[in-house]
């Protein structure tokens, strides 16, 4: 007589639905304030904490997707050599990057992609920090020479979102060449006379700190991101001495000089577009160098949409 339950039962739970696919995810519990929060609510917010601030880590899709105005385009990346090294530890590289790959569903740390920011062109780069921990190898310096080589072309500023553990090691020294090949990469656009233009957020540590994450023209971060290069533990060990309250995070860092400014997710985008504007067409300000600027009309329009001919390689 078990029919029933062959037969009969899975019958019914198609017939009706599987009570167990209601998804358990409907709220989410804040790491800092441990205050519970509904999805609807954390998405409305973009991912920050509607009780206490905290401010969630997020995916590279979605940073561009806040950042970007509707429309934006991501960009093909060249391919970089997968395991130079045929590293191994207790698995193979090779197996651990094609996990990820399948996991986030991109080939590597970073996305670029190009679009307006409050009507003003930008090219932007944006690490994933679930791929394996935001690590740099080839890859990800591959994604940074195209975003740079693309605002060059796009005659557009270059953003890059940072989020990374630092150097990606099972690739060993093809890793560290990554932070001058980045360095270069970076400065193409400033001789570019481009805004490049970098925007901490948590945490970013290691060879991305040590290399183009500090190099920009504006250093922006988001509010408590923990930003340093060797990890707070390392540091108390090598100098013996208890490090001060804050140490390492984005308001302590502003404090000290390090950065320019600590700006909240909700207005990064108005922020980012009002320093694009105030950077390219400083000429249209009210107080500016008005005077010996060229009229605005003799200049190519900034805003303008990308010519098809300004469009990136497929
Ligand atoms: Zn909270």
């Amino acid at each position: 007589m078990n029919w029933i339950s062959e037969w009969a039962l899975p019958k019914i739970k198609t017939l009706f639905g599987n009570p167990r696919e209601v998804p358990d995810n409907l709220w989410h519990k804040c790491p800092a304030c441990e205050q519970m929060v509904f999805h609807r609510d954390l998405e409305r917010a973009l991912h920050v904490c509607t009780n206490c601030g905290h401010h969630w880590r997020i995916g590279a899709r979605q940073r561009l997707d806040y950042t970007f105005d509707p429309g934006w385009q991501r960009i093909e990346l060249p391919k970089a050599p997968a395991d130079p090294l045929r590293f191994r530890d207790q698995r193979r590289y090779g197996d651990r990057l094609k996990e990820a790959q399948t996991k986030i569903g991109q080939e590597d740390a970073v996305l670029v992609a190009h679009g307006t920011v409050e009507g003003r062109r930008a090219v932007c780069a944006a690490f994933e920090f679930a791929f394996m921990g935001g690590s740099m190898g080839a890859g990800v310096g591959e994604a940074i020479v195209s975003a740079a080589r693309l605002a060059v072309l796009q005659e557009a500023p270059l953003v890059v979102f940072t989020a990374s553990g630092g150097a990606r090691m099972q690739e060993g020294a093809v890793s560290l060449m990554q932070m001058p090949r980045t360095v270069i990469a970076t400065r193409m656009v400033k001789e570019a006379g481009l805004p490049f233009i970098v925007v901490l957020t948590d945490p970013t540590t290691g060879g991305v700190t040590a290399s183009f994450a500090m190099l920009g023209d504006i250093q922006i971060a988001e509010p408590g991101a923990l930003i340093g290069f060797a990890g707070a533990r390392v540091i108390e060990q090598t100098v013996r001495e208890k490090l001060p309250e804050g140490f390492q995070r984005a308001e302590y860092l502003l404090e000290h000089g390090i950065l320019d400014m600590v700006v909240k997710r909700g207005e990064m985008r108005a922020t980012l577009a009002r320093l694009i504007g105030l950077l390219r067409t400083p000429e249209l300000l009210p107080e500016g160098p008005a005077a010996t600027a060229p009229a605005p009309a003799a200049l190519p329009a900034p805003e303008a949409p990308v010519p098809a001919a300004a469009a990136p390689p497929a």
